[in-house]
């Protein structure tokens, strides 16, 4: 028997009878919750022996999302950990302190040691981790231009896009609408300077995620009979120093940090 990587290949050999006494309300989402290693076979007492030695023997188990941030975060590391810093720090905008790279994100210093970890005084999940460490690899140092463009335009940026705009920009406009001072002063907090106003924004702010990365947020603010609006773009030069995929990681990140900022900070504990 081939590797079994369905739930439905599992839940054929169970007694379909919903009895829940494995600990899950019915047998399909047993099936599931074997797959993904949540659960053991033997937790169901009515399978039988030999189709359990079967499964058992070809189930392969689908991989955790935490288990893929960590393998994507060793693979950086490894190789971070071939880099001359020395020669990389003036290229990324980044310090050299005893060895280690210090970047500023957002006013914050992450330093990243010679192996590829990363220390700071601010929490650290992957949304941070894999977007500095792909910085320190591939930025080219080309200098910001000030010269703005759609995050659709970055190179690789195509299947990303609508992930873009749904979980970065929208997101970001719907809690600028709710908590409008709030989002303001936290982006001032962070670091966000005044920019020219661009296409009749209300408000213009330059975020530093990274030091040769900027974000220009626009944001326009509802109007009688007009909704808000809110866009993220990147420098021109954004794709020559860090990939789509990193910029998304960032922004959502921004994002995630915000709403849990506001969760604590909003006089009513809620985003919405
Ligand atoms: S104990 Fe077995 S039969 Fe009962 S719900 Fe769970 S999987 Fe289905």
């Amino acid at each position: 028997m081939s590797e079994i990587k369905n739930p439905l290949e599992i839940y054929g050999a169970l007694a379909k009878t919903n009895c829940g006494e494995c600990g899950v309300p019915s047998c399909m989402a047993f099936a599931a919750a074997v797959l993904q290693g949540q659960k053991k076979l033997v937790a169901c007492p009515y399978l039988d022996p030999a189709a359990m030695a079967r499964l058992s023997q070809n189930i392969v188990q689908r991989r955790s999302l935490e288990d893929d941030h960590q393998q994507a975060i060793s693979q950086l590391q490894q190789q971070v950990a071939g880099l001359d810093f020395s020669l990389r720090a003036p290229c990324l905008g980044a310090r050299l302190v005893d060895g280690n790279l210090a970047i500023n994100s957002l006013g914050k210093d992450f330093i990243i040691t010679p192996a590829g970890e990363m220390v700071s005084e601010c929490h650290l999940n992957h949304w941070v981790y894999v977007p500095l460490l792909h910085y320190v690899i591939v930025c080219q140092g080309k200098e910001p231009l000030g010269e703005w463009v759609p995050y659709s335009t970055l190179p690789g940026a195509s299947e990303w896009s609508q992930y873009f705009s749904h979980r970065c920009e929208e997101p970001l406009r719907q809690l600028a609408d709710a908590h409008s001072d709030l989002v303001f002063e936290m982006l001032h907090l962070f670091g966000a300077k005044p920019a020219t106003l661009s296409g009749g924004a209300d408000h213009s702010l330059v975020i530093l995620p990274l030091p040769k990365v900027p974000f220009l947020i626009n944001y326009w603010e509802p109007e009688e009979g007009f909704p808000s609006k809110l866009n993220i773009l990147l420098d021109r030069t954004a794709g020559e120093n860090i990939n789509a995929q990193s910029v998304n990681l960032l922004a959502r990140g921004i994002i995630e940090m915000f709403r849990q900022l506001i969760l604590r900070h909003s006089r009513d504990g809620k985003l919405f």
